[in-house]
């Protein structure tokens, strides 16, 4: 077993509706670039990473001649390879690290006839459950639009009678924060049996984020997650506040995690298959906070199937799942995948029974998806379609639509 190829193709899948930040929007589709491994024998792995376009390519490519007659199996030799820490302080190659190892375990999985997570220490369960997601939508082709508290209400009821969440994360941090107080008080009055999450990506100052994690504190949250920046900032609002707290955003590497343990400044971490620079990486990290008896989570950095998948192997091995994870997957309109989207039952998706991630990348849907990312190419996700003039300057907040947060009051 050995790499001979390693190839790189950046799709474009369709969203919904456009979805809304508070650092800006993903404008109606998600860029991704599929990652394929191919052994000595001709058998194919694949991983995959967000964003694409010919550099992107060309920089996953750029690591055959480090890889070319390397074992997909030794992946700590890959990650020393790929991610040195001399290299790494120039040239990050985290997230092409996290794609080609995703896309070793593959292969080296089919290859051995195991799964991902068995080459993890084995599945400690085999559905992973997740949370609803909900965004403020632009409207698209008739589709989107919700803003208000009764719109995000309906949004959250209709995800819930298709795929039967039981937890609601709002992504706040868009318009004024008690707009987002608002919905939170409506999702709870309309779930009493459901718990939630706000999620406002650190856009509010420490003194605004105890402000609403107080307005909120009486409802059935699990966590209130990311409300401000930096490690010193998550403190003083843990400190001031009854609600755990979680993070995707200060607490991303190992000596992040170091410190964060040392000094209890985060409750909740929610571990990455990309950004903590593979899924190995991100069960380390899990099983550090294991040991500390910090409960563990599962970010979504907006994935397709394939990421999606290692998303679930990383969730069935990591004993310390004590969250539903996050996932963006269900305002996909497709997925690169056959026979299409993998689906929620009871608000949990099934890791998948065959060997490597489990899926299979659906080659006809890859050539139509990189078609329509040839026609649409990428977009900033760090600007608004509907501000052109704004951008997100922390600390001094714009928030969108001021006359609709003056409506509501
Ligand atoms: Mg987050």
């Amino acid at each position: 077993m050995a790499i001979a190829d390693i190839k790189a193709t950046t799709v474009a899948v369709p969203l919904e509706a456009p979805i809304r930040h508070s650092a800006g929007a993903h404008w109606g589709r998600f860029v991704r670039t599929i990652v394929e491994v191919i052994d000595d024998e001709g058998l194919s792995g694949f991983g995959e990473l967000g964003g694409g376009g010919e550099s992107a390519e060309a920089a996953v490519e750029a690591m055959l001649p480090y890889l070319k007659g390397h074992d997909p199996l030794q992946l700590e030799q890959l990650r020393w390879k790929i991610m040195a820490p001399t290299v790494s302080i120039y040239n990050s190659r985290m997230q092409i690290h996290a794609a080609i190892e995703m896309a070793c375990l593959d292969l080296a999985g089919r290859k051995l006839g195991v799964r991902a997570c068995d080459l993890l220490g084995g599945a400690i369960r085999e559905t992973v459950p997740f949370a609803s997601y909900l965004f403020y939508r632009y409207e698209q082709d008739g589709v989107g639009g919700e803003t208000t508290p009764d719109q995000m209400v309906a949004m959250a009821r209709r995800l819930k009678q298709d795929h039967g969440f039981h937890v609601h994360k709002l992504k706040g941090g868009h318009f004024h924060p008690d707009h987002d107080v608002e919905v939170m008080h409506a999702l709870a009055d309309a779930f009493p049996e459901d718990s939630l999450r706000l999620d406002p990506n650190s856009v509010w100052s420490v003194e605004e984020s105890i402000r609403v994690g107080r307005a909120i504190a009486g409802l059935n949250n699990d966590y209130f997650e990311d409300p401000t920046w930096g490690l010193d900032g998550m403190r003083r609002v843990r400190e001031a506040v009854s609600i755990p707290t979680a993070t995707n955003m200060v607490v991303i590497n190992f000596e992040h995690l170091v410190q964060s343990i040392r000094q209890g400044l985060v409750d909740v971490i929610l571990l990455d298959t990309t950004i903590w620079g593979g899924l190995r990486q991100a069960h380390k990290a899990g099983t550090v906070l294991e040991t500390f008896q910090y409960s563990a989570s599962v970010h979504s950095s907006g994935e397709l199937g394939i990421q999606l998948a290692s998303m679930l192997h990383l969730g069935a091995a990591l004993p310390n799942l004590s969250f539903a994870a996050d996932a963006h997957y269900h305002h996909l309109t497709d997925d690169i995948i056959k026979g299409g989207k993998l689906a929620y039952r009871d608000g949990c998706i099934d890791v998948p029974k065959g060997p490597g991630l489990g899926v299979e990348v659906d080659r006809a849907k890859i050539a139509e998806y990189a078609e329509l990312y040839r026609r649409t190419g990428g977009y900033p996700y760090d600007r608004d379609p509907g501000r052109p003039d704004w951008y997100s300057i922390m600390p001094e907040k714009h928030y969108a639509d001021p006359a609709l947060h003056r409506a509501a009051h």
